[in-house]
């Protein structure tokens, strides 16, 4: 970066992981001029992941919710990132370089970088009250209160997010059923060998489910509703936990001439089309993914933050090869852990190691139709998902990794 350039104003708009991140390491990357950090949140930012598995899970408490800071107060300080946190992005013009807040203020930049994530699908049920979603701390404690009555929750979506609320759910006591309309709810995210396996988990630790059937309404309010599914059946609950899917943050980006589908459109180097200063990242872009030949918005942490330091980097150092997404994925269901890298070839194969009905390690190794590694989905077994994501990221054959896994096994 030349002088004049080191005293670029860069503006990220978005505070949670996508942006914090970004600001962290364009510090990192030496540099040393401007950077406001906008967040239409009033906390200091926190990880997501948290909200739907530790704190969930366990008593709520100001220590484990300041465990959880993306970073703090003073760390801010010390890297000179100036936060208008509480404060919302209501519009963008590329052309005079201006982001309006909505205190009726505005900001200009030389870089932007937006990297405002999604917010939960908005739930179609809307009884007076009762009904629950979860994507910021104050939805994660809101259900933590209702999950200490330790009275029924019907889940709505059986998802990786819905999936854990059910397991911290019934951990605390509660009676659980999770409804789903897809017979096997996670089959599109581990495929299906891994996706029975977790259907029969639920049932092993004591949550009803009703898959392949969804719901029609749901009324009441909280403390006696009645989530009523498509087949006439009639769930009583005392809470409903809707997690039905996201959608990215780009409303407040209406007529900026950006393209909108779906997230922020991209180019390769995560450069928001048609406005070569302005970047997207995280949950609300969508990129052209090189190994899929396809747009694609990944809704993944280690996405969000590989491409915050990817920015950082293009925005100190100029643009070099395209982003590369390591497709990584985690979840905790109930006590086990589920790892998923890169993709399913339709055209390739797949080979299954572990005892599937034991269910306690299990991996399935991904090839393409050439035979080269393209992904794995692992269940409690972290040596064989790294031996995966070391021969994937290095191009390999499927081999380097079956021939370990074999031994292991
Ligand atoms: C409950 C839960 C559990 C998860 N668990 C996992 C997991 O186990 N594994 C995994 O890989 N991923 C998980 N994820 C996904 C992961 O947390 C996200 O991929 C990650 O948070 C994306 O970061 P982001 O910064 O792009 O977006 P977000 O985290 O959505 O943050 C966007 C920020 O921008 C702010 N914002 C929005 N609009 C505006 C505006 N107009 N002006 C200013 N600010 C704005 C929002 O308030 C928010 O703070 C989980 C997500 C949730 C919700």
């Amino acid at each position: 970066m030349t002088g004049s350039d080191a005293r670029r104003h860069i503006l990220v708009v978005g505070a949670s992981l996508a942006g914090t991140r970004t600001a962290q390491c364009l510090r990192a990357s030496g540099y040393s001029g401007p950077i406001t950090l906008v967040g239409a949140e009033a906390d200091l930012p926190y990880d997501r992941p948290a909200l739907s598995k530790g704190l969930l899970s366990s008593e709520w408490s100001d220590a484990a919710v300041e465990a959880n800071r993306l970073i703090t107060r003073p760390e801010l300080d010390a890297l000179d990132i100036v936060t208008r946190l509480g404060t919302a992005a209501t519009g963008l013009d590329t052309t005079t370089r201006t982001v309006s807040l909505d205190d009726g203020s505005t900001v200009t930049y030389d870089v932007l970088v937006i990297a405002t994530g999604a917010i939960a699908r908005p739930s179609p049920w809307q009884p007076a009250s009762g009904v629950f979603q979860l994507r910021t701390l104050g939805e994660s404690r809101a259900i933590a209160e209702r999950l200490s009555l330790r009275e029924a929750v019907v889940v709505v979506g059986g998802g990786f997010i819905g999936t854990e609320i059910a397991s911290a759910a019934v951990k605390l006591g509660c009676p659980v059923t999770v409804v789903d309309p897809v017979p096997e709810p996670m089959e599109r995210l581990v495929g299906p060998e891994i996706a029975s396996l977790l259907v029969d988990l639920h049932h092993r630790n004591g949550v009803e489910t009703r898959f392949g059937v969804g719901v029609a309404d749901i009324h009441g309010e909280a403390g006696s509703l009645t989530v009523v599914l498509d087949d006439g059946t009639q769930l009583e609950a005392s809470t409903a936990v809707v997690g039905i899917g996201s959608l990215p943050s780009t409303d407040w980006l209406l007529g900026s001439g950006l393209t909108l589908d779906n997230g922020v459109l991209t180019d390769r180097h995560l450069r928001a089309i048609g406005s070569d200063d302005v970047y997207a990242i995280g949950d609300v872009a969508r990129w052209p993914h090189s190994d899929r030949g396809m747009d694609v918005r990944a809704e993944h942490w280690t996405n969000a933050s590989d491409q915050a330091r990817f920015v950082a980097n293009a925005i100190t150092g100029g643009l070099a090869e395209g982003y590369d997404s390591s497709d990584y994925v985690w979840s905790d269901q109930y006590d086990w852990k589920v790892h998923s890298v890169g993709r399913r070839d339709p055209a390739g194969s797949s080979t299954v190691f572990g005892d599937l009905e034991a269910g306690e390690r299990v991996a399935v190794v991904h090839a393409d139709e050439t035979g080269r590694a393209c992904g794995a989905v692992t269940v409690n077994w972290v040596r064989a998902l790294n031996q995966a994501r070391r021969v994937i990221a290095a191009g390999g054959p499927t081999e380097e990794i079956v021939d370990k896994l074999r031994q292991w096994a």
